[in-house]
C-alpha cells in the first residue's frame, strides 16, 4: 500500500496477495500432483496445502474443515469462539474450555514462564487497543496503554485441568493466541496427513510452513526466507529442511506507519509498545510447528543474544535472526543448511 497525502500508512493483511510471510518453495516442476494444491482464507490468513501426488479432494476438504474448526474455537477476532467466551467471563466465572483451548493455552503459558513473561497470551487488551493490521491502527495514549498493561499477566490465567475450565481473574483480561495457534493448526493438519499415510506434503498457513517428509528420497525441501524489509519481498535466504516447521515473526507483515515511525504487532508486555531491538525477523526451525510459532514470537521479544541462548538449550531447534543492518545470524545447527540469495544481506555467523 503506498503512502499518499498523509504521513500514515496502514498495511493490513490482504487476501489479494498470496504470500503472507512469503516463503517461496523452489523447483517443484518435477513433481506430479493428482489434485492441485488448495488455498483458502482461514485463521485470518492465506492457507495453502500441497499433498503432491497423494492429494485427493476428500483429504483437502478434511484439512480445511479442521482449520475452520480450530478458528471457530481459538479465534480472538470473533465473538462466538471458546476464547471469546472465556474473555467475556473474565473476572466473573470459570468457563468450560475445549480440549484445543486447554492444549494451546497451556503451551502458551509454558512459553510465558520460559521467557519471564515476554511472551504472554493475555496480551489481548493491548492487541485490541493498537488494532494493528486493521484500518483503525493508531498510536494509543500513554494513559490507555497503562490501563491495558495492568490487565496483562499470564499468572492470572487459572486452568483447572480436572474441571476443564479456564478462568481469567481480572475483569477486562483477554486471551489472544495469535502468536501460537497457527502453529498448533499446522501440527493438527500434519496428523491428518499422517493418518492417510501421505509422506510428502507442504502445509503453508500464511507463511507458517510445515514440511512433511523430503522433496524426494535423499533430497530436502528448499524453503525461502523472505526479505524482511519489504511487504512483498522475495526470498533472501534458502534453507534445507526435512520433516520440520519453519515459522517467522517479523516487523514487515502487520504494521502501520505514523509520523514516519513504524509500529509492528509484536508487543512488549513491559512497555505496551511494539518491541524495538534492531531485529527485523526471526525464523525458527523445529520439529513441531506449535513450538516454532511460539518460539518465533518469544525469541523476537527476547532479542538476538538472549533469544539465541534460549534456542541453544532446546533440542532440534534452530533460529535465523535478520537485523536492521542486514546481518543474518544463525544458531549452530543451521551451518551448512543455509544459502544467502541476496547479496545485500550478509551471513554474519553463529550466535550463542
Ligand atoms: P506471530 O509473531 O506469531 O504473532 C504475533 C501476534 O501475537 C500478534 O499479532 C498478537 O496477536 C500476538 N502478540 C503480540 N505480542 C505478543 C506477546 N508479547 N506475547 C504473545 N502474543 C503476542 N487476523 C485477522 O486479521 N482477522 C482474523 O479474523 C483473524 N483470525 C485469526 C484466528 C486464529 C485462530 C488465529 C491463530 C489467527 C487469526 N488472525 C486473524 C491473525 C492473528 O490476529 C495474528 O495477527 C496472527 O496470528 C499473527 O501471526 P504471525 O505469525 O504474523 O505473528
Ligand atoms: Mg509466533
Amino acid at each position: 500500500m503506498s503512502q499518499r497525502n498523509t504521513d500514515r500508512t496502514i498495511h493490513a493483511r490482504n487476501i489479494t496477495y498470496l504470500s503472507f510471510f512469503f516463503l517461496a518453495l523452489f523447483s517443484f516442476s518435477s513433481c506430479k500432483t493428482s489434485v492441485a494444491p488448495q488455498t483458502e482464507f482461514v485463521l485470518g490468513t492465506v492457507c495453502t496445502i500441497n499433498l503432491y501426488d497423494k492429494g485427493t479432494q476428500a483429504v483437502y476438504a478434511e484439512i480445511f474443515d479442521r482449520l475452520r474448526e480450530i478458528e471457530a474455537i481459538l479465534s480472538a477476532n470473533r465473538d462466538d469462539t471458546n476464547i471469546a467466551l472465556i474473555n467475556s467471563n473474565a473476572g466473573q466465572t470459570a468457563t468450560a474450555a475445549k480440549p484445543e483451548t486447554l492444549y494451546v493455552l497451556s503451551a502458551a503459558l509454558r512459553y510465558s514462564e520460559k521467557t519471564n513473561g515476554r511472551f504472554d497470551p493475555t496480551i489481548g487488551p493491548l492487541v485490541k487497543l493498537w488494532n494493528i493490521g486493521t484500518e483503525y491502527a493508531a498510536v494509543p495514549s500513554q494513559e490507555d496503554i497503562s490501563m491495558r498493561l495492568a490487565l496483562i499477566n499470564y499468572r492470572n490465567v487459572k486452568i483447572d485441568e480436572k474441571a476443564q475450565t479456564v478462568f481469567l481473574t481480572k475483569p477486562g483480561m483477554k486471551i489472544d493466541l495469535g502468536a501460537i495457534a497457527k502453529g498448533y493448526a499446522a501440527d493438527q493438519i500434519a496428523e491428518i496427513i499422517e493418518k492417510y499415510h501421505i509422506s510428502r506434503a507442504i502445509v503453508d498457513l500464511g507463511g507458517n510452513i510445515l514440511a512433511i517428509g523430503e522433496k524426494k528420497p535423499g533430497v530436502p525441501w528448499k524453503i525461502g526466507i523472505r526479505d524482511p524489509e519489504t511487504e512483498k519481498g522475495g526470498s533472501i535466504l534458502a534453507l534445507d529442511i526435512r520433516n520440520e516447521a519453519v515459522v517467522t515473526s517479523g516487523v514487515y507483515e502487520r504494521y502501520f506507519i505514523e509520523n514516519g515511525k513504524r509500529y509492528h504487532h509484536i508487543l512488549d508486555p513491559a512497555t505496551g509498545f511494539p518491541v524495538e531491538n534492531g531485529l527485523l525477523s526471526v525464523s525458527i526451525i523445529s520439529p513441531k510447528s506449535i513450538d516454532a510459532d511460539a518460539l518465533s514470537t518469544s525469541v523476537f521479544l527476547l532479542g538476538e543474544n538472549a533469544g539465541a541462548r534460549f534456542i541453544e538449550t532446546l533440542p532440534d531447534t534452530d533460529a535465523i535472526f535478520i537485523d536492521q543492518n542486514r546481518k543474518v545470524y544463525v544458531t549452530s545447527g543451521l551451518m551448512g543448511r543455509i544459502e544467502v540469495l541476496d547479496e545485500r544481506f550478509k551471513l554474519s555467523g553463529e550466535l550463542n
